[in-house]
């Protein structure tokens, strides 16, 4: 038995061998991987458990050792078999596409409805999204149900294959593009994960790899990957990826890469994903997630597309002239998405194949001051209503005045990030106050006001203390 450190070399080079017999994990039945790159195969582990067997006297009590078998790897879902490795010798647990899940369908004003319970303002893209999720989980539904897709007017179309319509989310920071997806998929009730693109990397490159982001949602589902499957994925920071102008369009820039990488998964793949989290490494195990129905939103904020699109479209168009002067107001959502062609984000940076995958495209407008003092407000759970639940379970009324509504919706337009700022803005207000109220039982109800943020003075506190 060879069992030298050359052999462990080799094997992180080429594929991995036993590192007692040699033999290539091709012919043998399991390949065991130790630490730095050493392996043992199934037969090598028999024959040790001879040998110390035979050393204990207790031979005869052990089971012979069988010719090596092709191993078998399982899908816990499916309980089917599964090829047991990647063409670089890495183990996975293989999930074939078989059917998904079928979801609840819940109609485009529903899902509305539920957008509006959240979301304030952004009708376009709540309309845009509803009926686009809509159609996703249809057409997902519609693979499931044959005897509907066998009948009727459908019959006339079982050729047709309806492609899947990923979404791209135009908009400011801050203006609700994350909220939208997640309260899409609590709506559908279908797992849901969070990826910003700025970290993932081309395979190669430190970072995370494209498939730590199904790894999130599979993580989101319990490890349940048929789940996994019909989930949603929102990608963060799309925009960060794209080719810089002053970049040499014919070699290929970071950001440029990760579309090139993203776009498997995006348009559908099998992918495999290390359950452990972590790069790939050759000894890992891994679960196999097909991604041909699972829906992408990605989001950015695309600053600078509006005087691409009011370039293009020239100086004549109303509202381009604001948006081209510096400081001037940037087109709203109704006139990027009037204006909007592809051409436009080809000329952002994004590499028309990725465009391609995201045929759903809807914008985002600003907040603007009246807005973001309704989603201090009104939403089911407004930040102010979750500042009021902590202060009740004190005991304590938390009030917060008009005006000082205003002043916190001022505050956080100054500080251009959108309803994002407005959490950090009460919580600076409000840390003093959480701070001493528990020690102050008199106390009975906490006044907010504009004071607070314009002359630095504390929460007004009512009771005695
Ligand atoms: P982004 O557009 O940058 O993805 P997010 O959706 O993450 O913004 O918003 C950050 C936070 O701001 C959310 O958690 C939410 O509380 C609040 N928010 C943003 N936009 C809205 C909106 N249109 N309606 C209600 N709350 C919003």
């Amino acid at each position: 038995m060879p069992s030298d450190g050359n052999m462990s070399k080799a094997n992180t080079q080429t594929a991995p061998r036993c590192s007692f017999c040699g033999r290539s994990n091709a012919l043998v039945g399991h390949l065991i991987a130790g630490p730095d790159g050493a392996n043992i195969c199934d037969e090598c582990v028999g024959t040790c458990q001879q040998l110390l067997a035979r050393a204990e006297g207790e031979e005869e009590a052990l089971p012979k050792v069988r010719a090596p078998a092709k191993r078998k790897s399982v899908n816990a879902n499916t309980n089917e078999e599964a090829p047991r490795k990647t063409s670089d010798g890495m183990a996975v647990v293989e999930n074939k596409p078989t059917p998904p899940q079928p979801i609840k369908l819940v109609p485009p004003a529903e899902i509305r409805a539920v957008l509006d319970a959240h979301v304030i303002g952004q009708d376009q893209a709540k309309k845009t999204l509803s009926v686009a999720v809509y159609n996703h989980y249809k057409r997902l539904n519609s693979m499931l149900d044959n005897e509907s897709a066998q009948s009727g007017l459908v019959a006339e179309f079982a050729s047709v294959e309806v492609e899947k319509s990923n979404i791209l989310l135009l908009g400011p920071t801050g203006s609700g593009k994350t909220l939208l997806a997640r309260t899409l998929a609590q709506v559908l009730d279908v797992p849901f994960a969070i990826a910003d693109a700025t970290t993932v990397t081309e395979a190669g490159y430190v970072g995370e790899d494209v498939e730590s982001i199904v790894q999130r949602l599979l993580l989101a589902s319990d490890f349940d990957t048929k789940r996994a499957e019909t989930g949603i994925i929102y990608i963060d920071e799309i925009d960060k990826l794209a080719l810089k102008g002053d970049s040499p369009h014919t070699s290929r820039n970071l950001g440029q890469g990760v579309q090139y990488a993203l776009l498997k998964i995006i348009e559908g793949c099998q992918c495999n994903v290390p359950p452990q989290g972590g790069r790939k490494h050759p000894e890992q195990q891994y679960v196999s997630v097909n991604t041909s129905n699972i829906l992408f939103i990605c989001g950015g904020a695309f600053v600078g597309l509006d005087e691409i699109i009011g370039r293009r479209i020239g100086t004549k168009f109303l509202g381009f002239e604001l948006a081209s002067k510096p400081g001037g107001e940037p087109l709203g959502a109704e006139q990027i998405m009037a204006n909007l062609q592809p051409e436009d984000l080809f000329n952002f940076g994004l590499i028309p194949e990725f465009v391609g995958r995201l045929p759903v495209v809807s914008a985002l407008s600003e907040l603007r001051q009246k807005d973001l003092e309704r989603v201090l407000l009104e939403p089911k759970n407004a930040l102010t209503k979750q500042y009021q639940k902590l202060f009740a379970m004190e005991g304590v009324k938390l009030t917060f005045t008009p005006d000082g509504i205003s002043a916190i919706a001022k505050k956080a337009i100054e500080m251009k990030t959108g309803a994002r700022g407005l959490r950090s803005i009460i919580e600076r207000m409000m840390l003093n106050t959480m701070y001493q109220l528990p020690q102050r039982p008199g106390t009975h109800e906490v006044i907010i006001s504009e004071a607070m943020l314009l002359e630095g003075r504390e929460p007004e506190m009512l009771g005695k203390n």
